[in-house]
C-alpha cells in the first residue's frame, strides 16, 4: 500500500472511531490503540505534507452531535498535542525557547540554568469531558461541549445539575472558564453494577460514563449520576488584568469553583521530575487522570507562540505510559463463580508489569476470545489502567500458536454449559451441586461485607466442601472443633479462632445477612434498601414481584429475582436452620427509637467539623432519614457547614429549614 493509500485508510479508521467515541460514548478501540493510529497519521503527514487536507482529524477536534442545541463558541475550544516521553517533552520545550526569542540559549542545551528557563505550570489531566461554562455578573449562564471546538453542543441544564458548578459565584465577575467533567472512579464502577443489575448497557470507562451522563436528554438521568468538575482554564475580561495561567486559577479558586492544584516548573528538568512523581500518585485518586498538562505560565508569551490547527503550542499533554507488556498464553483456565458463570482466565508465562509479576490476566467472556481471535500459544498484550486488573487485549500468532477449544461443558461438574436470554456470558446451569458455585456461594458468605467470619482461605473451604462436611451456608454452623481438626491446615488455636469467629457473626445486620444469601443482583447497596423498608426477613420472604420493583433503587431484574429466591424452599429451609442454630438479625432500620426520622431527608453541603459528612449520613441513615446528594422540594433539611456549596443558596430560594452542626447534632442524639 503506498503511503496515500495509508493516509486514506488512516483517516477513515480515525474518524469512525472518533465519531464512536465522542459521539456515541461508545468507543471500540482501546485508547492507546487509536492514539497509534493517529499518530502513524501525524507522522506520514509530516514526512508529506502536500498531503494534508483540512478535513483530516489531525487538523481537527473532537466531533458533535445533533441531539442538542448547536452553539457557537465565543473563543475556539483547542485539543492537546502530546509528548510521550522526556525526550518529546524536551524538544516540545526548544520549540517554545525557539519561539518566544530564547533560541540561542536553546540551542545551547542549557535547559538546566536559568537563562533561557520559562515559567511552566502543571497540572493533572484530568480524563473526562471538556466543557465550557459562561458566567454573566457571576451567575452560572450557559454551558458547552467542547464538541468540534468551534461549536459545542447545549448542555446548560445538565450542568446545572452537577453540585460542584457553582451556580452563581461570589463575585458579580463575566468570566468564561474551562473544565472537565468527570465521575468518580468508585461512582463508576457502582453505575456499571447499577447497569447490570438492570440489563443495562455498562460503559468502558469513568470518562465514557461521564460523557454518556452528560449528554443525556434528560436532566434527571444526568442528575442521578454522580459527576463532577475540575476547572483548569478560564477567560476574563481584560479589566481583570490576569496576566498568567496561574493567576487566573487563583482567582478562580477565589470565586468559588472547584480547582486541582497545580505546580508550578521553573524549567522542563523540574517537569519531567513532576510527570514521574504523578505517575505512581495519581493511582492513590478516585478520578481517572491519563497524563500531566504543561502550560507556558505567562499569557504574554502564550500570546507569541499562538495555536496549530488543533492545539495551542505553548501547551503540551505528556501521557502516561500505557501500562502493558507482550507475554505468552500457555493455558486458559475457565473459572465458575458462585452465580455460575463461566469467566476465562490467562495463564501467561510471568511477566513484570508496572512493577508487579503478572502471570494470570482477565479475558473477560468467550465474545472477547473471539473477537480478540486469541489462541493458545499466541503472544498476547496485557494491559494494566491504574484501576483495572490486567486484562488481554490483543494477540498476534506465532509458530506455537494452536486453537483454542471452548468448553461445552462445566470443567468442574461436567454439566452441559448453556447461555442465558439477554445476558452476556456462558453459565453452568448446576446450582445445586456444581462444586466450583458452591465454594463460589459459601466464600461469598464468610467475606467480609457479608457474615466477616475470619480465618476462612480458599483451600479450607475447598477441604470443608471435599470432606462433605459443608455445602451450603447453614453448614458453617454446624462445624465442630474434631471436624476443623481433620483439614492439614487447621491446628488447635486456629480451630478455636475459627469457632469464635463463627459465633461473633451470629449477631448480624438485616442488610449484612441479606447480602450474605448472596441472592442474584442483590448487593451490598441493594441489601440496604431491602432493609430499611422491610422489617424483618418473614416479611421479605413474602413480598411481592410488585412491591419490591416499586422501591427506589430495586429494578425489575433484582425483583423478580428476590421473588424466585424466597420461592425456592430450600433457600427458606437454609435460612430458618441458620436462626434454629442461634443466628440473630437485627434490623437496624427498624426498632422505634431508630425509626425517629423515617421520612424526613437531610441534605448536607460544606464541611462538618465535629463529625465527617460520610459518618454524619450513616447516622441520620441507622435513624430511618434519607440523605440524597441534592437539594428539592422534598428536602426537608439542609444542614450547612463551612464553604457550603450551592446547596445552601437553593435551599434558601426552595425556602427549605437550615441546620447548622450543633442543630443536626441535637437532632441526631435524640434532642
Ligand atoms: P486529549 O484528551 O488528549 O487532550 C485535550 C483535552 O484534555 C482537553 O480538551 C481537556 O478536555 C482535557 N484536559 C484534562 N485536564 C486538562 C488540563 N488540566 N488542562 C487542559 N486540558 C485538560 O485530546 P482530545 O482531542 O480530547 O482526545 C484525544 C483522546 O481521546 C485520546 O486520549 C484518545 O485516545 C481518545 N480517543 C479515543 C478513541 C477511541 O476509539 N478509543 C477515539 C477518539 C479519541
Amino acid at each position: 500500500m503506498d503511503k496515500q493509500d495509508r493516509i486514506i485508510k488512516l483517516r477513515k479508521t480515525i474518524e469512525l472511531n472518533a465519531y464512536k467515541y465522542y459521539v456515541e460514548d461508545n468507543p471500540i478501540l482501546q485508547d492507546w490503540e487509536y492514539d497509534e493510529l493517529f499518530r502513524e497519521l501525524k507522522e506520514l503527514e509530516e514526512q508529506n505534507p502536500h498531503l494534508i487536507t483540512p478535513d483530516s482529524p489531525t487538523q481537527r477536534v473532537g466531533g458533535i452531535s445533533e441531539k442538542f442545541n448547536q452553539v457557537p463558541h465565543k473563543n475556539r475550544l483547542y485539543s492537546l498535542d502530546n509528548s510521550n516521553n522526556a525526550q518529546e517533552l524536551k524538544a516540545w520545550y526548544n520549540r517554545v525557547l525557539k519561539d518566544v526569542g530564547e533560541l540561542d540559549n536553546a540551542q545551547l542545551g542549557l535547559f538546566q540554568n536559568n537563562i533561557g528557563d520559562i515559567e511552566l505550570v502543571c497540572e493533572l489531566k484530568i480524563d473526562g469531558l471538556a466543557v465550557s461554562l459562561t458566567y454573566e455578573k457571576g451567575i452560572f449562564v450557559q454551558g458547552l461541549t467542547r464538541g468540534d471546538g468551534v461549536i459545542g453542543e447545549d448542555i446548560t441544564n445538565n450542568l446545572k445539575t452537577i453540585k460542584a458548578i457553582p451556580l452563581k459565584l461570589f463575585e458579580e465577575v463575566d468570566v468564561e472558564v474551562r473544565g472537565e467533567i468527570y465521575m468518580p472512579i468508585s461512582s463508576f464502577e457502582k453505575l456499571n453494577e447499577r447497569q447490570i443489575a438492570n440489563n443495562q448497557k455498562t460503559f468502558a470507562n469513568p470518562r465514557n460514563a461521564a460523557s454518556g451522563s452528560i449528554r443525556q436528554l434528560d436532566p434527571s438521568i444526568t442528575a442521578s449520576r454522580d459527576l463532577s468538575i475540575f476547572i483548569y482554564g478560564a477567560i476574563f475580561d481584560k479589566s481583570a488584568k490576569i496576566l498568567s495561567h496561574s493567576d487566573a486559577m487563583d482567582k478562580c479558586r477565589a470565586l468559588g469553583f472547584k480547582m486541582n492544584n497545580y505546580k508550578k516548573c521553573k524549567n522542563i528538568t523540574e517537569v519531567i521530575q513532576y510527570c514521574a512523581d504523578m505517575f505512581d500518585y495519581r493511582k492513590t485518586l478516585d478520578y481517572a487522570t491519563d497524563g500531566v498538562v504543561i502550560k507556558v505560565n505567562s499569557y504574554a508569551k502564550q500570546n507569541e507562540l499562538g495555536f496549530t490547527s488543533r492545539a495551542p503550542k505553548w501547551a503540551t499533554a505528556f501521557k502516561f505510559p500505557p501500562e502493558e507488556v507482550w507475554s505468552e498464553l500457555l493455558d486458559v483456565e475457565f473459572s465458575v463463580g458462585r452465580t455460575g458463570i463461566v469467566t476465562p482466565v490467562a495463564i501467561l508465562k510471568p511477566v513484570n508489569l508496572s512493577g508487579s509479576v503478572v502471570s494470570r490476566a482477565s479475558m473477560y467472556n468467550f465474545d472477547e476470545i473471539q473477537r480478540l481471535d486469541i489462541s493458545l500459544g499466541d503472544e498476547v498484550l496485557i494491559k494494566k489502567a491504574a484501576e483495572i486488573i490486567p486484562k488481554v487485549c490483543k494477540a498476534r500468532k506465532t509458530d506455537n500458536s494452536k486453537p483454542l477449544v471452548l468448553p461445552s461443558k462445566c470443567p468442574f461438574c461436567k454439566t452441559d454449559l448453556i447461555e442465558i436470554e439477554n445476558e452476556v456470558g456462558i453459565y453452568c446451569p448446576n446450582k445445586e451441586s456444581c462444586p466450583a458455585q458452591i465454594k463460589g456461594r459459601l466464600e461469598y458468605f464468610v467475606s467480609k461485607q457479608a457474615m466477616d467470619i475470619d480465618g476462612f482461605g480458599d483451600s479450607i473451604i475447598e477441604k470443608l466442601i471435599e470432606k462433605d462436611y459443608v455445602y451450603r451456608a447453614s453448614d458453617i454452623y454446624k462445624l465442630t472443633y474434631e471436624q476443623l481438626l481433620t483439614i492439614d491446615l487447621i491446628k488447635d488455636k486456629s480451630a478455636n479462632n475459627i469457632l469464635n469467629a463463627i459465633e461473633n457473626s451470629k449477631d448480624v445486620t438485616f442488610s449484612k445477612f441479606l447480602n450474605a444469601l448472596g441472592i442474584r443482583f442483590v448487593g451490598k447497596e441493594s441489601s440496604d434498601i431491602l432493609a430499611q423498608n422491610f422489617s424483618d426477613i418473614e416479611k421479605l420472604k413474602v413480598a411481592t414481584y410488585d412491591e419490591l420493583s416499586s422501591l427506589e433503587g430495586i429494578g425489575d431484574k433484582m425483583a423478580q429475582s428476590i421473588v424466585e429466591y424466597f420461592k425456592n424452599l430450600a433457600n427458606i429451609e437454609m435460612i430458618d436452620e441458620m436462626i434454629r442454630l442461634g443466628v440473630k438479625i437485627t434490623n437496624k432500620y427498624s426498632n422505634a427509637e431508630v425509626l425517629r426520622l423515617k421520612g424526613q431527608s437531610f441534605v448536607i453541603t460544606g464541611t462538618l467539623e465535629t463529625l465527617s459528612r460520610d459518618v454524619a449520613q450513616a447516622k441520620l441513615k441507622e435513624l430511618g432519614a434519607k440523605t440524597p446528594s441534592s437539594v428539592s422540594k422534598n428536602t426537608t433539611y439542609v444542614v450547612i457547614g463551612q464553604n457550603p456549596g450551592s446547596k445552601a443558596t437553593k435551599a434558601r430560594e426552595l425556602g427549605i429549614k437550615i441546620l447548622n452542626e450543633n442543630e443536626l447534632l441535637e437532632i441526631i442524639n435524640g434532642g
